[in-house]
């Protein structure tokens, strides 16, 4: 069947700075191997993306290799208020790094996290990596300066209630969740493997997640590569690659019965374009097998990464062909389009 072109707005394609992990031609060819068409990038790279000149070099970087369409965060720092709201034409959003992560981003002044929610402005996303007391306090000072909240990556039970008490008492919260943190618990990826930002966390956390789907706005995959050497290193840095595994997971819990089809759609399309302000593409789809049965494996992927923690997984839902404004640009196993075919996402049109 044809589904739209998903949109991932979470990924890290680790260009500048560790492309040995991933760049963006590699990085969007797994994109589109997956199934998306659109991706956001998170700005913890080396050097971060964090001021004018940063930014320039990034997008540059991006428009010359991305096979896909892209946009790019901001990283909120210590020092760049208040220029964050001169470039917010030119993101895809402004990220603040409050827990712990891979890069120097991390902030941990409250009085920063407060004027940074003042100064971007209302209009535009705002995410946060913010985990268990952290969420808490990050939707509070959202609320004190009324304004809207991404919440990236939500991984337990707490965390997923909090946000279901803080929607109902009608502030401006959304929230995404990744694939990893719906399939896996700690117990099925212990090791170097499986550290990841949030971590894998418990069974009751995994099932609190699917009891609360519709508080879920988006499932983003996070995806952020490290090869598999490093992973077996005695100081695995965290993260796990997920774009070319996302949409067979979901299809298969479809099958399972666990959600709808329109379930997982709707949190891989119209729910991103609302809350990230992104324009629709035109003749751009997905043709999936949804019956087609195959088991994951990281041999064939595209990304740098090298594994999967769901390498052997026996998942149903294959994609067959991706068309992206017209033109084929993936079918049976390659890649079609050529770095440099990816487009910037014109943003804030459709909020
Ligand atoms: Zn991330």
């Amino acid at each position: 069947m044809r589904i739209p072109g998903l949109i991932d707005p979470h990924v890290h394609m680790r260009e500048p700075g560790a492309v040995h992990k991933e760049d963006w031609s590699s990085g969007t060819a797994a994109a589109l191997a997956g199934g998306f068409t659109q991706v956001l990038a998170m700005p913890n790279t080396n050097p971060p993306v964090v001021d004018a000149p940063s930014l320039a070099a990034a997008l540059k970087l991006a428009a010359r290799r991305a096979r896909c369409d892209f946009g790019l965060y901001l990283g909120a720092s210590r020092h760049n208020l208040p220029a964050t709201e001169d470039l917010a034409g030119q993101c895809a959003g402004l990220k603040l790094y409050l827990d712990q992560t891979y890069g120097p981003l991390r902030l941990d002044d409250i009085t920063v996290w407060k004027a940074h929610m003042q100064t971007w402005p209302k209009t535009r996303p705002l995410v946060v990596h913010a985990e268990g007391r952290t969420l808490a306090g990050a939707i509070l000072l959202a609320a004190l300066v009324d304004r809207p909240l991404h919440v990236a990556h939500v991984a337990t039970r707490e965390e997923i209630l909090l946000i279901r008490v803080a929607k109902q008492r009608g502030l401006k919260i959304t929230c995404e969740v990744t694939p990893h943190h719906l399939f896996l618990t700690a117990a099925d990826l212990p090791g170097g493997q499986g550290e990841v930002r949030p971590r894998l966390a418990s069974r009751a956390d995994v099932d609190a997640l699917w009891k609360h789907l519709d508080v879920i706005d988006c499932f983003a995959t996070d995806h952020a590569p490290h090869t598999a050497a490093e992973k077996a290193t005695h100081d695995p840095p965290p993260g796990f690659p997920g774009l070319e595994t996302a949409l067979p997971l979901l299809l298969s819990a479809v099958r399972a019965g666990r959600l709808t089809l329109d379930d997982v759609l709707n949190r891989m399309g119209p729910h991103v374009r609302r809350i990230f302000g992104i324009p629709a593409q035109p003749e751009t789809w997905v043709e999936v097998n949804l019956e087609q049965r195959h088991t994951l494996t990281a041999r064939g992927m595209h990304s740098k990464a090298g594994w999967t923690p769901f390498e052997g997984w026996s998942v149903y839902g294959l994609v067959r062909r991706v068309m992206l404004r017209g033109v084929t640009v993936y079918e049976d196993g390659q890649v079609l389009a050529q770095p440099g075919f990816g487009q910037q996402i014109a943003h804030g049109a459709e909020r």
